[in-house]
Protein backbone atom coordinates (compact mmCIF):
# COMPACT_ATOMS: atom_id res chain seq x y z
CA UNK A 1 0.00 0.00 0.00
CA UNK A 2 2.50 2.57 1.11
CA UNK A 3 4.88 1.60 -1.78
CA UNK A 4 1.90 2.13 -3.52
CA UNK A 5 1.30 5.51 -2.59
CA UNK A 6 5.16 6.25 -2.95
CA UNK A 7 4.90 5.05 -6.40
CA UNK A 8 1.92 7.49 -7.68
CA UNK A 9 3.56 10.40 -5.76
CA UNK A 10 6.89 9.89 -7.29
CA UNK A 11 4.83 9.35 -11.31
CA UNK A 12 3.31 12.71 -10.21
CA UNK A 13 6.11 14.76 -8.62
CA UNK A 14 8.12 13.88 -11.73
CA UNK A 15 5.04 14.89 -14.51
CA UNK A 16 5.09 17.88 -12.22
CA UNK A 17 8.50 19.18 -12.14
CA UNK A 18 9.26 18.27 -15.64
CA UNK A 19 6.74 20.93 -16.88
CA UNK A 20 7.85 23.69 -18.72
CA UNK A 21 6.47 26.00 -15.83
CA UNK A 22 8.48 27.13 -12.94
CA UNK A 23 7.95 24.78 -10.41
CA UNK A 24 8.01 25.24 -6.72
CA UNK A 25 11.14 22.84 -6.00
CA UNK A 26 10.00 21.29 -2.64
CA UNK A 27 8.33 17.78 -2.78
CA UNK A 28 5.32 16.10 -0.72
CA UNK A 29 6.70 16.05 2.69
CA UNK A 30 7.15 12.01 2.67
CA UNK A 31 9.37 12.58 -0.81
CA UNK A 32 11.21 15.64 0.40
CA UNK A 33 11.86 13.24 3.88
CA UNK A 34 13.40 10.57 1.82
CA UNK A 35 15.27 13.34 -0.43
CA UNK A 36 16.71 15.00 2.44
CA UNK A 37 18.27 11.84 3.71
CA UNK A 38 19.68 10.64 0.51
CA UNK A 39 21.38 13.92 0.02
CA UNK A 40 22.35 14.86 3.20
CA UNK A 41 25.94 13.40 4.10
CA UNK A 42 26.73 14.81 0.49
CA UNK A 43 25.73 18.02 0.96
CA UNK A 44 27.36 18.37 4.26
CA UNK A 45 30.96 17.40 2.94
CA UNK A 46 30.07 19.43 -0.18
CA UNK A 47 29.48 22.30 2.58
CA UNK A 48 32.60 21.34 4.19
CA UNK A 49 34.87 21.57 1.17
CA UNK A 50 33.34 24.68 -0.70
CA UNK A 51 33.27 26.47 3.07
CA UNK A 52 36.93 25.81 3.64
CA UNK A 53 37.30 28.05 0.47
CA UNK A 54 35.37 30.37 1.24
CA UNK A 55 37.08 31.08 4.30
CA UNK A 56 40.39 31.18 2.75
CA UNK A 57 38.86 33.60 -0.10
CA UNK A 58 37.18 35.88 2.62
CA UNK A 59 40.41 35.88 4.07
CA UNK A 60 41.68 37.15 1.32
CA UNK A 61 39.83 40.00 0.67
CA UNK A 62 41.97 41.71 3.61
CA UNK A 63 44.39 42.43 0.56
CA UNK A 64 41.83 44.55 -1.23
CA UNK A 65 40.90 46.26 1.97
CA UNK A 66 44.19 47.24 2.53
CA UNK A 67 44.82 48.63 -0.85
CA UNK A 68 41.69 50.24 -0.75
CA UNK A 69 41.40 51.36 2.64
CA UNK A 70 42.34 54.78 4.40
CA UNK A 71 44.23 53.79 7.34
CA UNK A 72 41.30 51.69 8.89
CA UNK A 73 42.20 48.40 7.72
CA UNK A 74 42.99 46.91 11.26
CA UNK A 75 39.37 47.71 11.91
CA UNK A 76 38.18 44.96 9.16
CA UNK A 77 41.42 42.34 9.82
CA UNK A 78 39.58 42.16 13.36
CA UNK A 79 36.51 41.58 11.72
CA UNK A 80 37.63 40.06 9.06
CA UNK A 81 39.82 37.36 11.00
CA UNK A 82 38.46 37.87 14.46
CA UNK A 83 34.83 37.91 14.24
CA UNK A 84 33.68 36.32 10.54
CA UNK A 85 36.49 33.61 10.14
CA UNK A 86 36.01 31.95 13.82
CA UNK A 87 32.51 31.96 12.99
CA UNK A 88 32.38 30.27 9.88
CA UNK A 89 35.27 27.83 10.85
CA UNK A 90 33.02 26.38 13.82
CA UNK A 91 30.22 26.00 11.79
CA UNK A 92 32.31 24.74 8.49
CA UNK A 93 33.13 22.28 11.11
CA UNK A 94 30.20 21.05 12.69
CA UNK A 95 29.54 20.06 8.76
CA UNK A 96 31.96 16.71 9.78
CA UNK A 97 29.02 15.64 12.40
CA UNK A 98 26.47 15.52 9.43
CA UNK A 99 23.89 17.80 11.21
CA UNK A 100 19.94 18.36 10.66
CA UNK A 101 18.96 20.04 7.52
CA UNK A 102 17.57 23.12 9.26
CA UNK A 103 20.59 23.65 11.95
CA UNK A 104 22.66 22.83 8.45
CA UNK A 105 21.38 25.08 5.94
CA UNK A 106 20.38 27.92 8.14
CA UNK A 107 23.67 28.31 10.10
CA UNK A 108 25.65 28.49 6.38
CA UNK A 109 23.31 31.05 5.18
CA UNK A 110 23.73 32.94 8.95
CA UNK A 111 27.75 32.50 8.25
CA UNK A 112 26.99 34.00 4.84
CA UNK A 113 24.77 36.64 5.06
CA UNK A 114 27.02 38.20 8.23
CA UNK A 115 29.97 37.90 5.31
CA UNK A 116 27.73 39.94 3.27
CA UNK A 117 27.30 42.84 5.32
CA UNK A 118 30.75 42.98 6.97
CA UNK A 119 32.02 43.36 3.24
CA UNK A 120 29.86 46.41 3.02
CA UNK A 121 30.61 47.73 6.88
CA UNK A 122 34.27 47.21 5.45
CA UNK A 123 34.22 49.13 2.45
CA UNK A 124 31.25 51.24 2.16
CA UNK A 125 31.59 55.46 3.13
CA UNK A 126 35.37 55.50 3.14
CA UNK A 127 36.58 56.54 -0.49
CA UNK A 128 34.82 56.65 -4.01
CA UNK A 129 36.36 53.39 -4.67
CA UNK A 130 35.73 51.57 -1.49
CA UNK A 131 32.23 51.94 -2.14
CA UNK A 132 32.18 50.84 -5.75
CA UNK A 133 34.10 47.62 -4.42
CA UNK A 134 31.72 46.91 -1.47
CA UNK A 135 28.87 46.52 -4.22
CA UNK A 136 31.10 44.12 -6.24
CA UNK A 137 32.27 41.99 -2.92
CA UNK A 138 28.63 41.98 -2.29
CA UNK A 139 27.77 40.79 -5.17
CA UNK A 140 30.29 37.89 -5.20
CA UNK A 141 29.15 36.88 -1.94
CA UNK A 142 25.32 36.47 -3.30
CA UNK A 143 26.25 34.75 -6.09
CA UNK A 144 28.58 32.26 -3.35
CA UNK A 145 25.24 31.55 -1.87
CA UNK A 146 23.12 31.16 -4.17
CA UNK A 147 25.20 29.40 -6.62
CA UNK A 148 28.26 27.80 -5.16
CA UNK A 149 26.63 26.55 -2.01
CA UNK A 150 23.42 26.37 -3.77
CA UNK A 151 21.53 26.93 -0.47
CA UNK A 152 17.80 25.50 -0.58
CA UNK A 153 15.58 28.10 -2.43
CA UNK A 154 13.93 29.78 0.74
CA UNK A 155 17.05 30.14 2.56
CA UNK A 156 18.85 31.93 -0.15
CA UNK A 157 15.77 33.99 -0.92
CA UNK A 158 16.29 35.01 2.43
CA UNK A 159 19.50 35.18 2.53
CA UNK A 160 20.02 37.76 -0.52
CA UNK A 161 16.79 39.43 0.90
CA UNK A 162 18.26 40.50 3.76
CA UNK A 163 21.84 41.56 1.96
CA UNK A 164 19.38 43.44 -0.90
CA UNK A 165 18.00 45.17 1.98
CA UNK A 166 21.16 45.97 4.12
CA UNK A 167 22.80 47.25 0.18
CA UNK A 168 19.77 49.65 -0.04
CA UNK A 169 20.53 51.16 3.60
CA UNK A 170 24.24 51.43 3.18
CA UNK A 171 23.90 52.71 -0.58
CA UNK A 172 21.68 55.44 0.76
CA UNK A 173 23.61 56.66 3.82
CA UNK A 174 27.24 56.38 1.55
CA UNK A 175 28.58 59.54 0.62
CA UNK A 176 30.76 58.66 -1.90
CA UNK A 177 28.46 57.20 -4.47
CA UNK A 178 26.53 60.37 -6.61
CA UNK A 179 22.40 59.37 -7.37
CA UNK A 180 23.68 57.41 -10.79
CA UNK A 181 26.34 55.40 -9.46
CA UNK A 182 23.92 54.64 -6.29
CA UNK A 183 21.14 53.96 -9.40
CA UNK A 184 23.85 51.43 -10.72
CA UNK A 185 24.66 49.81 -7.63
CA UNK A 186 21.47 49.06 -6.63
CA UNK A 187 20.16 47.74 -9.96
CA UNK A 188 23.80 45.77 -10.50
CA UNK A 189 22.63 43.97 -6.87
CA UNK A 190 19.32 43.35 -8.09
CA UNK A 191 19.90 41.96 -10.87
CA UNK A 192 22.64 39.58 -9.62
CA UNK A 193 20.10 38.34 -6.58
CA UNK A 194 17.59 37.97 -9.33
CA UNK A 195 19.74 35.72 -11.74
CA UNK A 196 21.29 34.16 -9.32
CA UNK A 197 18.18 32.93 -7.97
CA UNK A 198 16.34 31.91 -11.05
CA UNK A 199 19.89 29.56 -11.14
CA UNK A 200 19.14 28.41 -7.76
CA UNK A 201 15.59 27.47 -8.10
CA UNK A 202 16.14 25.82 -11.61
CA UNK A 203 18.83 23.56 -9.55
CA UNK A 204 16.74 23.08 -6.66
CA UNK A 205 14.19 21.77 -9.42
CA UNK A 206 16.23 20.00 -11.28
CA UNK A 207 18.05 17.71 -8.25
CA UNK A 208 14.82 16.69 -7.47
CA UNK A 209 14.00 15.55 -10.95
CA UNK A 210 16.90 13.84 -10.65
CA UNK A 211 16.44 12.58 -7.47
CA UNK A 212 13.12 11.24 -8.46
CA UNK A 213 13.65 9.28 -11.59
CA UNK A 214 16.38 7.21 -9.88
CA UNK A 215 14.25 6.56 -7.10
CA UNK A 216 11.11 5.41 -9.58
CA UNK A 217 14.11 3.50 -11.59
CA UNK A 218 15.09 1.74 -8.22
CA UNK A 219 11.66 0.84 -7.48
CA UNK A 220 10.58 -0.60 -10.85
CA UNK A 221 14.01 -2.92 -10.57
CA UNK A 222 12.81 -3.69 -7.00
CA UNK A 223 9.15 -4.42 -8.84
CA UNK A 224 10.47 -6.60 -11.46
CA UNK A 225 12.74 -8.71 -8.89
CA UNK A 226 9.49 -9.00 -7.07
CA UNK A 227 7.76 -10.19 -9.85
CA UNK A 228 10.19 -12.57 -11.53
CA UNK A 229 10.72 -13.85 -8.26
CA UNK A 230 7.23 -14.41 -8.04
CA UNK A 231 7.17 -16.21 -11.19
CA UNK A 232 10.10 -18.67 -10.57
CA UNK A 233 8.17 -19.60 -7.08
CA UNK A 234 5.02 -20.14 -8.88
CA UNK A 235 6.84 -21.81 -11.85
CA UNK A 236 8.36 -24.33 -9.53
CA UNK A 237 5.04 -24.81 -7.00
CA UNK A 238 2.51 -27.46 -7.30
CA UNK A 239 -0.38 -25.37 -7.13
CA UNK A 240 -2.49 -27.91 -4.95
CA UNK A 241 0.01 -29.02 -2.66
CA UNK A 242 2.42 -26.62 -2.29
CA UNK A 243 5.51 -28.97 -2.68
CA UNK A 244 7.99 -28.52 -5.77
CA UNK A 245 6.54 -29.25 -9.03
CA UNK A 246 7.76 -31.85 -11.98
CA UNK A 247 9.23 -29.74 -13.43
CA UNK A 248 11.06 -28.12 -10.50
CA UNK A 249 11.99 -32.03 -9.43
CA UNK A 250 13.89 -32.57 -12.79
CA UNK A 251 15.69 -29.19 -12.74
CA UNK A 252 17.01 -30.01 -9.43
CA UNK A 253 17.90 -33.61 -9.81
CA UNK A 254 19.79 -32.92 -12.41
CA UNK A 255 21.98 -30.52 -10.40
CA UNK A 256 21.89 -33.32 -7.34
CA UNK A 257 23.23 -36.11 -9.17
CA UNK A 258 25.98 -34.25 -10.55
CA UNK A 259 26.37 -32.52 -7.54
CA UNK A 260 26.36 -35.84 -5.44
CA UNK A 261 28.73 -37.52 -8.27
CA UNK A 262 30.95 -34.78 -7.47
CA UNK A 263 31.44 -35.27 -3.61
CA UNK A 264 31.42 -39.31 -3.75
CA UNK A 265 27.84 -39.57 -1.77
CA UNK A 266 25.21 -41.79 -1.92
CA UNK A 267 21.90 -40.61 -3.04
CA UNK A 268 18.42 -42.20 -2.10
CA UNK A 269 14.71 -41.86 -3.75
CA UNK A 270 11.54 -42.83 -1.70
CA UNK A 271 8.58 -43.21 -4.66
CA UNK A 272 5.07 -42.47 -2.50
CA UNK A 273 2.04 -43.29 -3.81
CA UNK A 274 -1.39 -43.04 -1.96
CA UNK A 275 -3.28 -46.27 -1.59
CA UNK A 276 -6.94 -46.62 -3.41
CA UNK A 277 -6.92 -43.08 -3.94
CA UNK A 278 -9.55 -43.77 -7.19
CA UNK A 279 -11.70 -45.26 -4.29
CA UNK A 280 -11.13 -41.49 -2.60
CA UNK A 281 -12.25 -39.75 -5.62
CA UNK A 282 -15.18 -41.92 -6.28
CA UNK A 283 -16.98 -41.83 -3.26
CA UNK A 284 -16.20 -38.49 -1.64
CA UNK A 285 -15.57 -36.71 -4.70
CA UNK A 286 -12.41 -34.96 -6.32
CA UNK A 287 -12.83 -31.64 -3.97
CA UNK A 288 -12.16 -34.12 -1.17
CA UNK A 289 -9.41 -35.90 -2.59
CA UNK A 290 -7.84 -32.78 -3.15
CA UNK A 291 -7.85 -31.72 0.46
CA UNK A 292 -6.80 -35.80 0.92
CA UNK A 293 -3.27 -34.76 -1.25
CA UNK A 294 -2.33 -31.84 0.48
CA UNK A 295 -2.67 -33.15 3.44
CA UNK A 296 -0.16 -36.13 2.82
CA UNK A 297 2.00 -33.82 1.10
CA UNK A 298 2.20 -31.88 4.01
CA UNK A 299 2.71 -35.03 5.95
CA UNK A 300 5.43 -35.53 3.64
CA UNK A 301 6.83 -32.61 4.59
CA UNK A 302 7.10 -32.81 8.33
CA UNK A 303 8.67 -36.32 7.72
CA UNK A 304 11.63 -34.94 6.24
CA UNK A 305 14.57 -33.86 8.60
CA UNK A 306 17.36 -33.06 6.40
CA UNK A 307 18.40 -29.52 5.42
CA UNK A 308 18.42 -30.86 2.03
CA UNK A 309 16.37 -33.71 2.07
CA UNK A 310 13.72 -32.39 -1.40
CA UNK A 311 10.06 -33.69 -1.74
CA UNK A 312 8.10 -33.10 -4.58
CA UNK A 313 4.98 -33.62 -5.91
CA UNK A 314 5.42 -36.02 -9.36
CA UNK A 315 1.64 -36.18 -10.80
CA UNK A 316 -1.26 -37.67 -9.76
CA UNK A 317 -1.14 -38.87 -6.32
CA UNK A 318 2.25 -39.65 -6.55
CA UNK A 319 5.43 -38.43 -4.70
CA UNK A 320 9.00 -38.15 -4.70
CA UNK A 321 11.49 -37.42 -2.13
CA UNK A 322 15.34 -37.46 -3.03
CA UNK A 323 17.77 -37.76 0.16
CA UNK A 324 21.12 -36.51 -0.66
CA UNK A 325 24.32 -38.38 1.43
CA UNK A 326 21.53 -41.08 2.40
CA UNK A 327 22.57 -44.82 2.71
CA UNK A 328 19.50 -47.12 1.98
CA UNK A 329 19.34 -48.35 5.45
CA UNK A 330 18.44 -44.50 6.80
CA UNK A 331 16.37 -43.77 3.67
CA UNK A 332 14.14 -46.63 4.47
CA UNK A 333 13.74 -45.50 8.00
CA UNK A 334 12.55 -41.94 6.85
CA UNK A 335 10.04 -44.11 4.11
CA UNK A 336 8.70 -45.68 7.41
CA UNK A 337 8.13 -42.74 9.76
CA UNK A 338 6.13 -41.32 6.35
CA UNK A 339 4.47 -44.31 5.66
CA UNK A 340 3.32 -44.54 9.77
CA UNK A 341 2.92 -40.93 9.90
CA UNK A 342 0.33 -40.63 7.31
CA UNK A 343 -1.12 -44.01 8.43
CA UNK A 344 -1.36 -42.50 11.85
CA UNK A 345 -2.37 -39.38 10.79
CA UNK A 346 -4.63 -40.46 8.10
CA UNK A 347 -7.56 -42.55 9.30
CA UNK A 348 -9.29 -40.33 7.76
CA UNK A 349 -6.33 -37.99 6.51
CA UNK A 350 -9.65 -35.09 6.16
CA UNK A 351 -12.35 -34.88 8.30
CA UNK A 352 -15.75 -35.07 6.14
CA UNK A 353 -19.40 -34.89 6.21
CA UNK A 354 -20.78 -38.19 5.39
CA UNK A 355 -19.43 -40.59 8.22
CA UNK A 356 -20.90 -43.52 6.88
CA UNK A 357 -17.80 -45.10 5.47
CA UNK A 358 -14.17 -44.80 6.85
CA UNK A 359 -11.98 -44.30 4.41
CA UNK A 360 -8.63 -44.33 5.90
CA UNK A 361 -5.54 -43.23 3.73
CA UNK A 362 -2.49 -44.57 3.76
CA UNK A 363 1.08 -44.90 1.87
CA UNK A 364 3.10 -47.36 -0.39
CA UNK A 365 6.77 -46.35 -0.39
CA UNK A 366 9.54 -47.45 -2.66
CA UNK A 367 13.26 -46.85 -2.02
CA UNK A 368 16.05 -46.82 -3.80
CA UNK A 369 20.06 -45.85 -3.22
CA UNK A 370 22.66 -45.60 -5.32
CA UNK A 371 26.23 -43.82 -5.83
CA UNK A 372 25.96 -41.56 -8.54
CA UNK A 373 27.93 -41.73 -11.12
CA UNK A 374 28.75 -44.90 -13.74
CA UNK A 375 27.01 -47.22 -14.52
CA UNK A 376 24.21 -45.77 -13.18
CA UNK A 377 22.20 -42.91 -14.63
CA UNK A 378 19.24 -40.86 -12.33
CA UNK A 379 16.61 -42.63 -14.01
CA UNK A 380 18.17 -46.20 -13.07
CA UNK A 381 17.56 -44.83 -9.61
CA UNK A 382 14.17 -43.51 -10.06
CA UNK A 383 12.86 -46.69 -11.90
CA UNK A 384 14.79 -49.47 -8.93
CA UNK A 385 12.51 -47.12 -6.42
CA UNK A 386 9.33 -47.23 -8.99
CA UNK A 387 9.62 -50.84 -9.14
CA UNK A 388 10.20 -51.15 -5.61
CA UNK A 389 7.07 -49.13 -5.31
CA UNK A 390 4.96 -51.86 -7.53
CA UNK A 391 6.30 -54.49 -5.34
CA UNK A 392 4.80 -52.48 -2.35
CA UNK A 393 1.65 -52.72 -4.11
CA UNK A 394 1.72 -55.90 -4.80
CA UNK A 395 2.47 -57.31 -1.95
CA UNK A 396 -0.78 -55.64 0.08
CA UNK A 397 -0.23 -51.65 -0.11
CA UNK A 398 0.33 -49.50 3.08
CA UNK A 399 4.19 -50.86 3.58
CA UNK A 400 7.63 -49.70 2.49
CA UNK A 401 9.76 -52.20 0.08
CA UNK A 402 13.80 -51.52 -1.24
CA UNK A 403 14.99 -52.03 -4.59
CA UNK A 404 18.10 -52.35 -6.32
CA UNK A 405 19.45 -50.33 -8.87
CA UNK A 406 20.50 -51.65 -11.90
CA UNK A 407 21.63 -50.48 -15.40
CA UNK A 408 18.42 -50.26 -17.34
CA UNK A 409 19.35 -48.68 -20.75
CA UNK A 410 21.99 -51.03 -22.61
CA UNK A 411 22.22 -49.23 -25.29
CA UNK A 412 23.88 -46.46 -23.56
CA UNK A 413 27.49 -45.58 -23.84
CA UNK A 414 29.85 -46.37 -21.18
CA UNK A 415 31.87 -43.18 -22.22
CA UNK A 416 28.53 -40.65 -21.60
CA UNK A 417 27.83 -42.08 -17.87
CA UNK A 418 31.35 -41.43 -16.64
CA UNK A 419 31.99 -38.89 -14.17
CA UNK A 420 34.71 -36.95 -13.81
CA UNK A 421 35.43 -38.29 -9.70
CA UNK A 422 35.23 -41.61 -11.82
CA UNK A 423 36.82 -40.89 -15.00
CA UNK A 424 39.86 -43.25 -14.21
CA UNK A 425 38.08 -45.69 -12.39
CA UNK A 426 36.60 -49.47 -14.10
CA UNK A 427 33.25 -50.52 -14.89
CA UNK A 428 33.27 -53.09 -12.74
CA UNK A 429 35.69 -51.88 -10.09
CA UNK A 430 33.24 -48.94 -9.56
CA UNK A 431 29.98 -51.70 -9.91
CA UNK A 432 31.72 -53.94 -7.15
CA UNK A 433 32.39 -50.23 -4.95
CA UNK A 434 28.73 -49.32 -4.99
CA UNK A 435 27.06 -52.84 -4.21
CA UNK A 436 29.55 -52.64 -1.38
CA UNK A 437 28.40 -49.19 -0.46
CA UNK A 438 24.88 -50.24 -0.75
CA UNK A 439 24.80 -53.74 0.52
CA UNK A 440 27.18 -53.62 3.01
P1 LIG B 1 -3.25 -47.77 -6.01
O1 LIG B 1 -3.34 -48.15 -4.57
O2 LIG B 1 -2.91 -48.93 -6.86
O3 LIG B 1 -2.32 -46.66 -6.22
O4 LIG B 1 -4.67 -47.32 -6.41
P2 LIG B 1 -5.13 -45.88 -6.82
O5 LIG B 1 -6.60 -45.84 -6.85
O6 LIG B 1 -4.48 -44.89 -5.94
O7 LIG B 1 -4.46 -45.72 -8.22
P3 LIG B 1 -5.02 -45.27 -9.60
O8 LIG B 1 -3.84 -45.00 -10.45
O9 LIG B 1 -6.02 -46.28 -10.10
O10 LIG B 1 -5.79 -43.94 -9.32
C1 LIG B 1 -5.15 -42.76 -9.05
C2 LIG B 1 -6.23 -41.71 -8.88
O11 LIG B 1 -5.68 -40.50 -8.48
C3 LIG B 1 -6.97 -41.47 -10.15
C4 LIG B 1 -7.10 -39.98 -10.25
O12 LIG B 1 -8.42 -39.61 -10.41
C5 LIG B 1 -6.60 -39.51 -8.91
N1 LIG B 1 -5.92 -38.24 -9.04
C6 LIG B 1 -4.79 -37.94 -9.72
N2 LIG B 1 -4.50 -36.63 -9.58
C7 LIG B 1 -5.47 -36.08 -8.77
C8 LIG B 1 -5.71 -34.77 -8.26
O13 LIG B 1 -4.98 -33.81 -8.51
N3 LIG B 1 -6.78 -34.61 -7.47
C9 LIG B 1 -7.62 -35.64 -7.17
N4 LIG B 1 -8.66 -35.42 -6.37
N5 LIG B 1 -7.41 -36.89 -7.65
C10 LIG B 1 -6.36 -37.11 -8.43
MG1 LIG C 1 -2.45 -44.72 -5.87
MG1 LIG D 1 -0.53 -43.74 -8.84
Amino acid sequence: MESNSIHNQVTQEIERLSGVKLKWPKLPPLLEERFEQNIAGQRATHLWYQGLIAIVLFDLFAVIDYCIGDGNSWSAIILRAGIITPLALLVNASMRWNPGKVYREASVAAVIGLAGLSQLYIAMDKSPASSAYAQAALIIVILFANLVMRLPFTYALSTSAVMFGADLIFIHFDRFLSPVEQTLGIMLTGFSVTISLVANFSFGRHLRLVYLMLLRNEMQSEELAYVNAELHRISNRDNLTGLANRHSFELYCGTLWQQTMADGTLLSAIVIDIDRFKAVNDLRGHLYGDKVLTRVASLLQQSLRGKDDFAARFGGEEFVVLLPQTSQRSALIVAERIRKLVEVAGSPAVESADSSTVLPTTVSCGVATCLPGDPFCIEDLLEAADKALYEAKRTGRNRVCAGEVSRSDGSRKHEELVGSRIGAQSESTLRATARKVLWG
